[in-house]
């Protein structure tokens, strides 16, 4: 099957990655982040020290590489019931990052939204200096790195845009405060996740309230003591 997905779309340093990471934890969405998953690698490994050797020039790493490593990740965390596609929407970041990879994933991904996260690039370099201190970023440790990387997304990566038909990209400021570009992301996802769920207005992994028993009891308040209601599952 091809899994539902909103890309989240935007230079480095947009936000991409922190806006991810928030809509991740709400239930019923999947935050996959390319460059998460390479970090992860044993750089000791051959395959950990071709992403460090391209990372570190600022460069992508190749993209068959790049697009079968992601499709056996993804593969892995359906296995390990960790993300769950007929219920889930997935929510991809730093993949695809060009025109290759958007092509390569097409069977495998159903694109229903682009979210295009904008800046001018001086803002950019500003917030990729201040992550490199505070997160130990080794490919963002220098300018000369930092404006590789830029160059690299305004040619390889932005063509991206022109892949999916226009209607489903949407564009948000990305200087606006972050809780701001949130609010805007959510407002895109939430008519997304209802459709998919079926336009029932209720969240697939919450199970319904069951109407009330005819003999159910009520409380000191006249209200039913107990309307039956089912917990809600914790999401897996
Ligand atoms: P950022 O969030 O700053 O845009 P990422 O954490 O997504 O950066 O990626 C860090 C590095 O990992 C990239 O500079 C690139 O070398 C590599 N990388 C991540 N995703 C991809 C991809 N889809 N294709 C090729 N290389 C990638």
């Amino acid at each position: 099957m091809r899994y539902r997905t909103i890309l989240l779309f935007g230079a480095p340093g947009s936000g991409k990655g922190t806006q991810g990471k928030i809509i991740g934890q709400i239930p019923g969405f999947h935050h996959s982040a390319s460059g998460d998953i390479f970090r992860t690698l044993d750089l000791q490994s051959e395959v950990g020290r071709k992403f460090q050797e391209y990372a570190g020039r600022g460069e992508l790493v190749p993209d068959e590489f790049t697009v079968s490593l992601w499709k056996q990740f993804i593969k892995g965390m359906e296995y390990v019931n960790q993300f769950h596609p007929e219920t889930e929407l997935l929510v991809l970041d730093g993949i695809p990052r060009s025109l290759k990879q958007a092509k390569l994933l097409d069977d495998t991904l159903d694109v229903v939204a682009v979210i295009y996260l904008r800046a001018d690039l001086s803002k950019m370099v500003e917030r990729l200096r201040r992550r490199a201190l505070k997160e130990n970023r080794f490919d963002d440790a220098s300018d000369e790195v930092i404006r590789r990387r830029l160059e690299v997304y305004e040619r390889e990566t932005k063509p991206v845009l022109e892949f999916y038909p226009r209607e489903i990209v949407h564009q948000i400021d990305a200087t606006m405060s972050q809780i701001r570009v949130l609010h805007e992301i959510v407002k895109i996802l939430v008519p997304l996740k209802e459709e998919h769920d079926g336009h029932d207005g209720l969240d697939a992994d919450v199970e319904p309230v069951r109407p009330l028993s005819a003999g159910a009891s009520a409380g000191p308040d006249g209200k039913p003591a107990d309307n039956g209601a089912v917990p809600a599952k914790a999401k897996v």
